[in-house]
């Protein structure tokens, strides 16, 4: 049997960004893996506790999620919060849930510094984006979960039909 997929909560409308709004993800997958009960939703900063909507936050310095997982770096609010511990504390709940719920794979919105895996802001909130995983991404990568951005779709479409003749891609 193949694994659940851990998903980003605004990709599946929830409105939980910072700005207060959703990002849907409109494919024919998403459809087909809801009705087949492999979607597990979370919004890590959510579930640390942050609101909606909170100040855009971006990790400072030009570093990425593993570096702030090192304690090498830190996640700043634009209006100069210091919310490391919150980010930090939203993976480990991401990675929490992925191993209760039997998660192999994570689809993630790319951009944020949580769930960004491709791209990440540059800490200097001038819309700037570099290489480079969010804090969530990071630790779930580093656990060993195949972690894909919203723009990866069909390559995880093409994974699970790979991995489980059951997934059938369409
Ligand atoms: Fe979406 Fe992830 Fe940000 Fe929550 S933490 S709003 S799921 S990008």
């Amino acid at each position: 049997m193949t694994g659940k997929i851990l998903v980003s909560a605004c990709l599946m409308g929830h409105a939980v960004r910072y700005d207060g709004r959703s990002k849907p993800l409109v494919h024919p997958a998403i459809d087909r893996w809801r009705e087949e009960g492999l979607l597990v939703t979370i919004c890590p900063e959510m579930s640390a506790g942050m609101a909606v909507p909170r100040p855009p936050a971006e990790i400072a310095g030009g570093a990425t999620g593993e570096d702030v997982l090192a304690g090498t770096a830190r996640v700043m609010e634009i209006t100069g919060g210091d919310v490391t511990a919150e980010f930090r504390q939203a993976a480990e709940n991401a990675l929490a849930l992925a191993t209760e719920t039997g998660c192999r794979y994570a689809l993630l919105i790319d951009g944020s510094p949580s769930c960004g895996s491709g791209l990440i802001y540059d800490g200097t909130f001038s819309g700037g984006r570099q290489s480079g995983r969010g804090v969530t991404a990071a630790l779930l990568q580093q656990a060993g979960i195949e972690v894909y951005s919203d723009r990866e779709i069909d390559r995880l479409v093409e994974r699970l039909a790979a991995t489980d003749t059951t997934i059938i891609a369409k």
